[in-house]
């Protein structure tokens, strides 16, 4: 009886040289070649979760990742110390990548939106937004996180309205993260874990287990792990936005991320505009007639601020 050499799948963690590979076999340990170690010097993991490859089958039941597939897309970062140009990708293949908020308990913070949405955009992944805890919301904390809501879904981010308590919301992100690879970050207690466990009661994630923002008191992956939805996908526990490299970004570059100012970008007097105090300037001018909300231009300086004083404390 003949049987098939080789095989592909999904890596969905990675535990020093072992790979943990999903495939239609089942789950197999794999080990890397040593020609992708060395194939490309530019990251510090030629493999990352995420990553479709293509498996040789040994006799003992493991398996020799023989190839990796090209990627569409990826969630990096710049690897910490003295290679700091290197990359480190945290999720290969990511479809989608969601900002998961409490509308209450902890307190709504935009500011944390945003700066996710800058990451996002600066990975050119598609991200939306999980408003969570709508159980919570009254008359007035609905009418704000309906302007909200708005918001962002006029900017062009999906945004969900769920409630892990009450099941509310719970089939529409079901469906929107069904197929697809999935990164979910948000600040710990909004519900990510309670999220995770009503959508895949069987996963076993313990509540305050997804790492969070500040990784205080939780356990803190420097690797990322995929766990597998039933409906097809996955879905990432990624370590803390901190580490996704927003913070490398020159401050003149910044303002091309915030989508709904590209528009008016070419239209500042100073081609050097940041869009901070200068006259004349085309960022300010939309905010002042409505086409860019307060919000969001106070969420662009505040960054802006960030990355003005990082600039300043490495001396660069
Ligand atoms: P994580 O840190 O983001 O993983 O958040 P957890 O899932 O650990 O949840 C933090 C707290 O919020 C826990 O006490 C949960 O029971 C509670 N919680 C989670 N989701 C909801 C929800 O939809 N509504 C309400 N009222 N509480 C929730
Ligand atoms: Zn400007």
């Amino acid at each position: 009886m003949s049987k098939a050499t080789h095989i592909s799948g999904v890596v969905l963690k990675s535990t020093g040289s072992w790979y943990k590979v999903s495939t239609t076999e089942g789950m197999i340990s794999a080990r890397i070649r040593g020609k992708f170690r060395l194939k490309d010097k530019e990251t510090t993991n030629p493999v990352a979760v995420g990553d479709r490859v293509t498996l040789r089958l040994e006799a003992d039941g493991s398996g020799t990742i023989a190839d990796i597939h090209p990627r569409w897309s990826k969630l990096s970062r710049r690897a910490a110390g003295r290679r700091a140009t290197i990359e480190h990708v945290i999720v290969a293949n990511v479809d989608m990548a969601w900002c998961v908020q409490s509308v209450v308990f902890p307190k709504f913070n935009p500011g944390f939106i945003d700066r996710f949405l800058v990451m996002a955009e600066i990975n050119e992944l598609s991200a939306g937004i999980i408003l969570n805890k709508t159980d919570l919301l009254d008359e007035a904390l609905a009418t704000e996180m309906a302007w909200w809501k708005q918001t962002y879904e006029d900017i062009g981010y999906s945004v969900l309205m769920t409630s892990s308590a009450n099941g509310n919301g719970i089939t529409a992100l079901k469906a929107a993260l069904s197929g697809k690879i999935n990164v979910m970050s948000g600040p710990s207690g909004v519900g990510k874990s309670s999220l995770l466990n009503v959508l895949e009661p069987n996963m076993g994630i313990k509540t305050g287990e997804v790492s969070d923002y500040t990784g205080k008191g939780k356990h803190t992956t420097t690797h990322a792990e995929l766990w597998p939805l039933s409906d097809g996908g996955y879905v990432a526990d990624t370590p803390g936005l901190r580490e996704f490299g927003i913070w490398d970004l020159a401050p003149e570059d910044l303002s091309g991320f915030f989508l709904e100012f590209r528009p008016f970008l070419d239209d500042c007097r100073y081609p050097n505009c940041t869009h901070d105090h200068e006259p004349s300037c085309a960022i300010i001018q939309a905010v002042n007639e409505g086409s860019i909300t307060p919000e969001r231009y106070n969420s662009y300086r505040n960054i802006l601020q960030t990355l003005k004083q990082g600039l300043k404390d490495t001396g660069r």
